[in-house]
């Protein structure tokens, strides 16, 4: 028999938690034990794996024994407090929050563009999950770089609340139907109302006045496709609950013709191609949403520039956003590093 993990998911409570408890189910990952971490507010709180009753236990220092791969999604705190104890009990964690993403000697891995990187894990043990919103649009951009290298990347994202985590889901139900009933919508998630709203703010704003979300496009999307690319976001919460999508341009050192460019991602690993606008078909959030899988379509040549490409690129941002991801990194892990 093959060898068992023992994997603690450190915000199993939470909405990338869930979706990693069935990552793993789904995937057949080879768990041994399987340990549930969150806050004390969740303690005590049953939850399954496999059919089995899991009990969700507080996350502190000591929650790390025997454990081999610590998948971390409770926030940014957490993850700089706690990443650093699972690694000294001798796991390896892959984090899905921001804290570690840009440290030189952490990877930032989406395994269909950079699994070599994951090599690297050996210095800190700590593997990062980059930004949902750079996860899709470099599994798509990575065969169009690799053609005709991306010189200049220009993004707007149209992102789902589920990206907030479960709090903004509740909030976006609560306000539609408070506002169907004709009473006032309350916010306490949003700055303001998302329901029947679009918010041009992800993250707090920097002195540049870009968002934190918008640089981390920026800076994750280099990090990860290793090449100086130049990159700018505009990124944008929409009412929508599952299924980030982005409008991206790109500028290429040589000419990609849309048919090239079409071949080229229909045998991308990761990626599926929706692209047949005169019957209605391209990709949407609806149709992305529980899938693994990057959708593409809407690819146009940019008549302004020499060597442009329009796309417009949608996926579960809990799923290939961050759970699959994670669990993708976990099974490279096994399968190539880990004895
Ligand atoms: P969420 O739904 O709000 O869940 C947060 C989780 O963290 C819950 O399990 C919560 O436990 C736990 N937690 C909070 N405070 C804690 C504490 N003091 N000690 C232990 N556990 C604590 O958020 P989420 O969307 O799943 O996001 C979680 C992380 O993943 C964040 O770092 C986020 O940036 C990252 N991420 C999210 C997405 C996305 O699309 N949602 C994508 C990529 C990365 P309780 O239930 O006990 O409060």
């Amino acid at each position: 028999m093959s060898k068992l993990w023992n994997v603690a998911v450190v915000g199993a409570t939470g909405a990338v938690g869930a979706q990693m408890i069935e990552c793993l189910e789904e995937r057949n990952f080879p768990v041994g034990k399987v340990r549930y971490l969150a806050s004390a507010r969740s303690a005590g709180e049953i939850l399954e794996f496999k059919g089995k009753p899991v009990v969700v236990e507080e996350l502190t220092h000591d929650s790390f024994e025997g454990i081999d791969i610590a998948l971390f999604s409770a926030g940014g705190e957490r993850s700089r407090e706690f990443c650093p104890s699972a690694v000294q009990a001798g796991a390896v964690c892959i984090d899905n929050s921001s804290v570690w993403r840009m440290d030189p000697e952490v990877p930032l891995v989406v395994p269909e563009v950079n699994p070599h990187t994951i090599a690297q894990y050996t210095t800190k043990g700590i593997i990062a999950n980059p930004n949902c919103s750079t996860i899709q649009m470099v599994v798509a951009l990575k065969p169009l770089h690799d053609y005709a290298t991306i010189k200049r990347i220009v993004v707007s994202t149209y992102q789902a609340v589920s990206g907030t985590g479960k709090k903004a889901i509740e909030e976006l139900h609560d306000q539609i139907r408070a506002m169907l009933q004709g009473k006032p919508a309350e916010c306490t998630v949003y700055p303001h109302r998302i329901a029947f709203n679009c918010l041009p703010q992800i993250d707090s704003f920097k002195e540049n006045g870009y968002t934190g979300e918008e640089m981390k496009m920026v800076n994750e999307t280099r990090k990860i496709m290793e090449a100086e690319i130049g990159v700018t976001a505009t990124t944008v919460r929409v009412p929508v609950f599952y299924g980030h999508s982005e409008s991206v341009n790109i500028e290429t050192g040589r000419k990609i013709t849309v048919d090239r460019a079409r071949e080229l991602l229909k045998s991308a690993p990761g990626v599926e191609l929706a692209d047949d606008p005169a019957n209605g078909v391209y990709p949407m959030p609806i149709d992305a949403a529980g899938q693994d899988l990057t959708f593409v379509g809407r690819i146009r040549e940019d008549e302004s520039i020499e060597n442009g490409l329009n796309l417009w690129i949608v996926a579960d941002n809990i799923r290939k956003g961050a759970a699959t991801n994670a669990v993708q990194i976990a099974e490279i892990l096994i399968e190539n590093y880990l004895k």
